[in-house]
């Protein structure tokens, strides 16, 4: 096994060197050491990595340092390069991390997502690219439109596979491999190695080397996670309480379904704590600002759905609070991931109401924890007595009067948008962040894969996965009060 300490040992142009340095990247990663070698000899390779792992720059480097030894004039309406992404976010970061490395090698980068019009992305291609991301959808769209083709495809990259199948992307998979020369190198990484993507992999790869990163400890090792039991009227004043009483410097709110999101955005709004909500109802252009905004900290209080939020990558979210129990437990495990990134600690706490006790018990049984919990914070009262009054759950539910927040002892706090850093509601307080990040592994324990079947959606909209399945209520006897517990996820 490759066991290289800097990336100079890699051999990689000098143009990606400065890049690297600039990035303040010093050692590669595990998946980067393991895999670049590799690829730069031109093999194919399976690699079994997930997002925060490094994998990004594990397959933009070598390509990067191929386009940068082999240059060669753009062709009209082609790319050398084609990476495949399940989503906009993600696909959106790939292209961010090949304009980083690749600052010093003038390429031409696109992306190509749904969500925004065609027509910009169709011009983009005109001259021809060398490293083109795209969700399959949209993908297919510009090569109907004859504004894409495929024939010069040197490389291609299909990135969080299992993810792209998950979401029912599979015959749209098929149907571009089959435009592509045959002659190509192909990458395909996936979180996990379910048969399917194993039989994917047979078809559309030659000969591969095969690289994995084991999640033997992990970064969710890191994450102090809890349960707190309330009632599902309770919840918003519980998060409410947790963002006022906590020292909550960047925060993560999973909800369910989009209109929940929204939902809890306004009740945010409306007890003075400015938050953005990103989902799949969206349009492209405010999710992007949204999430530009909660990198810089401008946003500190995102609440996002499980597909929006799929493959962010933001340092320093101290909290992750999943105001929805998800319905799929290996959802929960990449819900927390997005904290305790960097080398950070996190926190993640779980809002779970008696109907979804069932859930929890799945959680727990997939990450082989029984996760502290507690009863509601809510000092001195009992949960009903703290639910939102009438005038508060209709104000919730139909958004501030005027457009205007109507914070209560936060007069003049900035709504929804404003971006307001907030101010005494534990907002505010930093936390130091490593910027380094070295070889970190987000968990995810192998073995259960999520329910199969959801409606592919070209533009990596929410789908019908976020409610596949129903809630099973499921009573369960008092549980042990603690405060916090760390997790460590043995390799399935
Ligand atoms: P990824 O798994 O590709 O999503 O990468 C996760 C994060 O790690 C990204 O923010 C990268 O910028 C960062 N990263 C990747 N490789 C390195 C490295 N060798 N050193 C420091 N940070 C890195």
């Amino acid at each position: 096994m490759f066991s290289l300490t800097t990336f100079n040992e890699l051999g990689l142009a000098e143009q990606i060197n400065r890049a690297l340095i600039e990035q303040e990247y010093v050692t590669p990663t595990p998946i980067q050491s393991q895999a670049i070698p590799v690829l730069l000899t031109g093999r194919d390779l399976i690699g079994i990595a997930q997002t925060g792992t490094g994998k990004t720059a594990a397959f933009a480097l070598p390509i990067l340092n191929r386009l940068a030894t082999l240059r060669i004039p753009h062709e009209p309406k082609t790319c050398r390069v084609l990476v495949l992404s399940p989503t906009r976010e993600l696909s959106g970061q790939i292209v961010d991390s090949f304009k980083a490395y690749g600052k010093y090698l003038r390429l031409r980068v696109a992306l190509a997502i749904g969500g925004v019009s065609i027509g910009g992305q169709a011009r983009a291609l005109n001259g021809g690219v060398d490293v083109l991301v795209a969700t399959p959808g949209r993908l297919l769209d510009l090569m109907q439109q004859n504004a894409l083709r495929l024939k010069n495809v040197e490389v291609l990259v299909l990135d969080e596979a299992d993810r792209m199948l998950d979401m029912g992307f599979i015959r749209d998979i098929r149907k571009i491999v089959a435009k592509l020369p045959t002659e190509r190198q192909t990458l395909l990484f996936s979180a996990t190695m379910p048969q399917d993507i194993a039989e994917l992999a047979k078809q559309i790869l030659k000969n591969p080397a095969s690289v994995s990163v084991t999640p033997v400890s992990s970064t969710v090792e890191r994450i102090a996670q809890r349960v707190i039991h309330v009632d599902r009227g309770a919840k918003l004043t519980q998060l409410i309480d947790i963002l006022r009483t906590e020292a909550v410097n960047r925060v993560l709110v999973f909800s369910r379904t989009k209109h929940g999101a929204d939902k809890v955005a306004r009740g945010l709004a409306h007890a003075g704590i400015p938050s953005e909500a990103i989902h799949g109802n969206k349009s492209q252009n405010n999710r992007t600002r949204t999430l530009a905004a909660f990198r810089t900290g401008e946003i500190k209080t995102l609440v996002a759905t499980d597909i929006a939020a799929r493959g962010i990558d933001v340092d320093g979210v101290t909290h992750v609070i999943n105001f929805d129990l998800p319905n799929e437990p290996e959802s929960y495990v990449h819900r927390i991931g997005r904290t305790a990134r960097a080398g950070a600690e996190g926190i993640a706490i779980s809002l779970c109401s008696p109907d979804e006790r069932d859930f929890l018990r799945q959680i727990e049984r997939l990450i082989r924890i029984t996760i502290p919990s507690s009863k509601s914070t809510l000092v001195g009262q009992p949960v009903n007595a703290r639910q939102l009054s009438g005038e508060e759950r209709r104000h919730a539910e139909r958004g501030p009067r005027n457009g205007r927040p109507q914070g209560r002892g936060n007069p003049g706090r900035g709504g929804p948008g404003r971006g307001n850093q907030g101010g005494n509601q534990g907002h505010g307080k930093t936390q130091g962040q490593n910027e380094h990040r070295q070889g970190q592994q987000n968990a995810r324990p192998q073995g259960d894969r999520p329910h199969r079947g959801g409606q592919r959606d070209q533009q990596g909209r929410d789908n019908g996965q976020q409610n596949r399945r129903d809630n099973h209520a499921a009573p369960q006897g008092p549980r042990p009060i603690a405060p916090v517990a760390t997790v460590k996820f043995s390799p399935a």
